[in-house]
């Protein structure tokens, strides 16, 4: 008899874009998970659906107001879930000794304590959450490795370079020549770059092909997502940050590819759709259904390239040099772009800049931090709230 023993997850994030993606991944598959612990910010409702639906062991609320709230509203409901709030909260569901795996699915370098948690307990951690690997970098891979975590990328370029790849990782260096990442370029891929000034929050965040948080929206069109994605990929899959390439192709059909040293390319494509990075994390190394519909070519117009180089895109896409500049300094200085590109969205969609200054403050802000390697979660945190007050202070002397 073949007796499948149940996954147990944590989701952290789960009232996001990835954390609903994933509950209807993992709700197609009640044979082979059980959602053992949620966590989210400030949806009450949202979590108090999502409670009802899943009945997880924990539900934590990041905040002691919205988690007094929640567990009113379990109580009135007979829900069984205990509600916790708070950060270390958050670290101890995603660290649980009773915990399979880990969907990442906070946004920004706040879910960055609760990924070296699950990391350090030796978890399968599905990484959604881009910002908080390229705050960690190679203090984060150390703790995988240390901890004897499984690291799964869920960002759909990486989970394609992940299944372009051989299994085998330790052929990875010597057979790979480069690794391509695709772009769509974004809801301002043929403005003029001076029309950018005029952009508003509501057309930052409408993009073309995906549907998403705000604040990966608006990286997706100041291109900043694929910046952070550069620096993703090198901590990933250890390769030298001259071997990942850039490419923009508007129908987000190819998701990435590798190219190896016999300039053979591999390429992983799909409809634009985050359940089928998520249900292969989940799944990994077997496959499963995840509710994504099929790719239809003969309904495929065409399928294009656009070069960094052409159509004014370095004009209009200034940050993308960044990811470089940065894997060149000292290590810390992805985690002080991280943090002031975080200020500078969130200043944004607040009002406060014109999306075309969100450039100069993440540019302002690399030049006036001086990095140290950090050694530990705290040194991160540290360099991560200095990098903040900087891009704060730059924040408030170019604001509208
Ligand atoms: P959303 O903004 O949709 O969701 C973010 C989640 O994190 C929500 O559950 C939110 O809670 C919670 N949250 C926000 N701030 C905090 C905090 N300070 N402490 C604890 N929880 C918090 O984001 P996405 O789902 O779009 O993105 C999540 C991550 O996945 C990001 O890093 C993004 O770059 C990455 N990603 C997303 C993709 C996508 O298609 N959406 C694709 C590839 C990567 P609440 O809603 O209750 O306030």
């Amino acid at each position: 008899m073949n007796v499948l023993v149940k996954q147990r997850i944590a989701v952290l994030g789960s009232t996001g874009s990835i954390g609903v993606s994933t509950l209807d991944v993992i709700a197609r598959h009640p044979d082979r998970f059980e959602v053992f612990a949620l966590s989210a910010s400030t949806q009450i409702e949202l979590m108090l659906r999502q409670c009802v639906q899943f009945k997880p062991v924990f539900a934590v609320m990041a905040s002691e107001s919205h988690a007094i709230e929640l567990e009113r509203k379990c109580r009135d409901l007979g829900l069984l879930t205990r509600v916790l709030w708070g950060a270390s909260a958050i670290t101890m569901i995603a660290s649980h000794e009773l915990v399979d795996a880990v969907m990442a699915a906070i946004v920004g370098a706040a879910g960055l304590a609760s990924c070296l948690g699950a990391a350090r307990a030796g978890k399968r951690l599905l990484l959604a959450n881009k910002e908080a690997l390229v705050v960690g970098g190679d203090f984060f891979m150390q703790t995988v490795a240390k901890g004897g975590a499984k690291l799964l990328p869920i960002d759909s370029e990486h989970s394609a370079v992940f299944q372009s790849l051989p299994a085998d990782a330790s052929v990875w260096a010597s057979q790979v020549d480069k690794i391509i990442l695709t772009a769509s370029g974004g809801p301002f891929r043929r403005t003029d770059p001076l029309e950018l000034r005029h952009v508003t929050p509501q057309q930052a965040c409408a993009h073309p092909n995906w549907v998403m948080g705000r604040k990966i929206s608006v990286d997706s069109a100041t291109i900043m997502n694929k910046a952070l994605e550069v620096i993703e990929a090198r901590f990933l899959f250890g390769v030298a940050s001259n071997q990942i390439e850039v490419v923009i192709h508007p129908q987000s059909v190819i998701h990435s590819m590798v190219q190896y040293k016999d300039n053979s390319v591999v390429a992983q494509l799909g409809t634009p759709d985050m359940k089928v990075p998520i249900a292969y994390g989940l799944s990994w190394p077997d496959r499963m259904a995840s509710g994504a519909a099929a790719l239809d070519f003969r309904a495929m117009a065409d399928m294009t390239f656009e070069s960094l180089d052409s159509h004014g895109h370095k004009q209009r896409f200034p940050g993308l040099q960044l990811a470089w500049s940065v894997l060149e300094a000292p290590s810390g200085s992805t985690a002080v772009l991280n943090a002031a590109n975080e200020v500078a969205v969130a200043a944004f969609l607040d009002g406060k800049i014109r999306f075309d200054q969100i450039h100069g403050v993440n540019l302002e802000t690399l030049e006036s931090v001086a990095t140290a390697i950090p050694q530990s979660l705290e040194d991160l945190l540290a360099l991560d709230a200095l990098s903040r007050n900087a891009a704060n202070r730059v924040v408030g002397r170019v604001g509208v």
